[in-house]
């Protein structure tokens, strides 16, 4: 199992970073799961750049087949969302927009959202709590999500076995799958050391 969150990724130790090395970057391993890839920052940057042209791209198709009007701000929304790393619900958007000093309304917001993850740009999680949380989905790595029900952090998870299931499922009655969402719900480390810190006073 692999994991695909970047804080995870920051705390990496040298001996993680020469196993990486001996695996080949963007290689896989012999069990079969991805190795880690961690660009430099500057091939990032130009990743990041071709990808949003791409993906800008795509949103003017798919507006154009809806015979939507092709706006500012449904692009500069779309921009904000592919500078964002994680997950952000929309009045985090909202504010994120705001605080740059760009001007759109929450019911654009709202809409343009929607259009994005109707064409599969941006992913929608409902992570046991009232309000969806959302992330950018195009050109990055399909993940699953463990979330923990006390501090509701929520950590990324790339398991190509799930694919294999999803294939085989898929096979076996007959479905053309088109996504699937999982989430595993627990209580995470942190919040267990606490409690354990509460109930045993030192
Ligand atoms: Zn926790
Ligand atoms: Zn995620």
């Amino acid at each position: 199992m692999h994991l695909v969150n970047k804080s995870q990724a920051a705390t990496r130790s040298p001996a993680d970073l020469a196993e990486e090395a001996e695996q080949g970057v963007g290689g896989s391993s012999e069990t079969g799961y991805a190795a880690k890839h961690t660009p430099s920052a500057a091939s990032q940057a130009t990743l990041n750049t071709d990808k949003l042209e791409e993906v800008k791209k795509l949103f003017t198709a798919h507006l154009e087949n809806k015979g939507l009007r092709k706006t500012g701000e449904r692009y500069a929304i779309l921009e904000e969302i592919y500078a964002r790393s994680g997950h952000f619900d929309v009045e985090e958007l909202y504010a994120g927009m705001k605080e740059r000093g760009l001007q759109v309304s929450r019911a654009t917001v709202y809409n343009t959202l929607d259009l994005l993850v109707e064409q599969g740009l941006v992913s929608k999680h409902q992570f046991g709590r009232n309000l969806a949380q959302y992330e950018k989905s195009y050109g990055y790595r399909q993940h699953d999500h463990v979330i923990c029900t006390e501090c509701h952090k929520v950590v990324e998870f790339c398991d190509p076995r799930i694919h294999g299931i999803q294939t085989m499922v898929g096979d076996l009655l007959n479905f053309h799958i088109l996504h699937h969402s999982l989430n595993l719900y627990g209580i995470c480390g942190d919040c267990r050391a606490q409690a354990a810190a509460r109930s045993n006073p030192a």
